[in-house]
Parts: C-alpha cells; structure tokens; sequence
C-alpha cells in the first residue's frame, strides 16, 4: 500500500500539476454514492479553483476556493491520475474531477466512503487528523523526540514504528527496511533500545524515506505516480519479500516472521536478537 514516500510523492506533483486548475464537473461513480455527499461535493467544488494540495500521514487533502477541502485516503491500492499525460484510467473508477481546461483527475480501487468533505478551517481538527503522531519528514521529527516516544512504548519496535499515532505514515515495506538498515531485530521492545540505537533507528528512518522518495516510491503493489508511471524503490529491496535469499550484507537467508499479524522480512545475523547480541543483560557497558 502507498506509505508516506509515495502520498509526499503525489501530493508533490498535485502541486504542481493541479493547483490553479478550475473544477468544471464531480462525477461519482459508486452505485453507493447516495452515502456520499456528492451533492455538497458539486456544490463546494464546480466552477472552482484548486488552491493548495497538503498531505497528513497518508491522507492527501485538496484545498478549494471558497474553503472547502477535499480529503482522499488511497487505503491499499488506491490510484490517483491525471489525463493527460496519463492516457487511459484506474480500474475502478469511483471519482472523477473534469477540469475546465479538459485535464481529468481520476481516483479509483478505493472507496468512496474514503473521500471526505471538510471545511478547510476544520481539517487540522478533524479526529483521525487530530490523533495522528509526528510526520518523519517534517523537522520536529528529532532523536530526542523518537526517544521520548520509544520510551513509553511497550510493544515491539516494529509494531511501534507502524502505530500511526506514534509515528505517522510508516507502513509494512518501510518498517521491514529501515529496521534492516538500522540493523535492529523486529522484536526488540520499543522502549529498551540504547541512546545509540534510538540514534540509529531516527538516522535510518529519515534515510530510508529519502530513499524511498528518490527512487519515485514503491510500485510493488498498485502505487502509480500521477502520470502513470511506476516508482522503483522495490526493485531495491534489501529485505522485504526476499525470504530465503541471501542477505546482501552477510549471505545469511532472509527470514519471514508475523509481527503484529504482519509478515515482517529481516536478517537474522545483522539484526540479531536482543539477548544474543547485546551486552545490555550485562552489567558491562556497550563497547562500541
Ligand atoms: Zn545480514
């Protein structure tokens, strides 16, 4: 499912391909759009310009002429794309905006009930907004921040890094790879990592979602950029989905393990566990 690379990536490009564009026409097409508020959709949108596109976690919010905002969620495998350049159209279609210039914008393979309709006044109130934890790539994301947040935590470091209230946006492909990267076992307890592993998990995450933004996302599953085309950060997995290949670092067998009833990718030499390889249940202190 898109996760915070690639929601930044399209809220980048509805920046700049959509905003100061003119809504002509809201078409919806779910035949359980009479739950929808199309009607006030049409009403807040037609005959209006796009003036800002703003991201929260994963949720992408389009702000209107006349204070209105439109939120979109892409859930799983949600598309949003924009004829031209793209040529054709997501499967499922559930809503579409005609703009004035003939440009379309098409959301499809999620559902409507994904869609919201708020005054942009109230977005930054609006609960599943509001309960949301830190952005990792806004700049309040500090290490002592993340040490904070570990330290009250007392579930597994991987379920921590995907409680979107703790941390926003991080899904099941980053977590598997940052983990990698900062060579930290999936199970360790959140709130028992050492000053220089909570150091190395905040520089492997910041890093990790660079990468991923660089590569143009991960297209594994249905992610699109607006245009179409595909991001590429899968074909540069280092754990996920690679269960019983070599690990590029040591040769060691990728293992595949549930965490949280997720099925979590990791190297069981570089991360290895909290008992075998640290020193921590010594009374000695950390050597390196
Ligand atoms: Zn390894």
């Amino acid at each position: 499912m898109p996760e915070l690379p690639e929601v930044e990536i399209l809220k980048e490009e509805l920046r700049r391909e959509v905003v100061g564009r003119r809504v002509e026409e809201v078409v919806a097409f779910e035949k359980t759009e009479g739950q929808f508020p199309i009607v006030q959709l049409r009403e807040a949108v037609e005959g209006r310009a796009v003036v800002g596109v703003r991201r929260w976690d994963k949720m992408l919010v389009l702000d209107f002429e006349g204070g209105r905002s439109l939120l979109i969620h892409l859930m799983m495998v949600g598309q949003l794309l924009l004829s031209p350049p793209f040529a054709g159209q997501p499967r499922d279609v559930c809503l579409e905006l005609k703009f004035a210039d003939g440009a379309r914008l098409t959301l499809g393979q999620v559902r409507l009930k994904y869609v919201h309709l708020l005054p942009t006044a109230e977005v930054d109130n609006w609960p599943p907004i509001a309960k949301l934890g830190v952005d990792p790539l806004d700049e309040s994301f500090t290490v002592d921040l993340l040490r904070r947040l570990l330290a009250k935590k007392r579930g597994m470091i991987k379920t921590t890094l995907m409680n979107q209230a703790a941390i926003a946006g991080l899904g099941n492909v980053y977590s598997d790879e940052i983990l990698f990267r900062a060579r930290l076992h999936p199970q360790r307890r959140a709130s028992e990592l050492s000053e220089e592993e909570v150091e190395r998990l905040h520089a492997s995450i910041v890093a990790e979602l660079q990468r991923g933004l660089e590569l143009g996302g991960s297209s594994e599953m249905a992610f699109l950029h607006l245009d179409g085309s595909e991001g590429s950060y899968q074909e540069s997995f280092q754990v996920k989905g690679r269960k019983g290949k070599p690990c590029f670092a040591c040769a060691t067998p990728i293992e595949r393990i549930k965490v949280g009833g997720r099925g979590t990718y990791f190297c069981p030499r570089c991360q290895a566990s909290y008992q075998s390889s640290s020193s921590s249940n010594s009374s000695q202190s950390p050597s390196s």
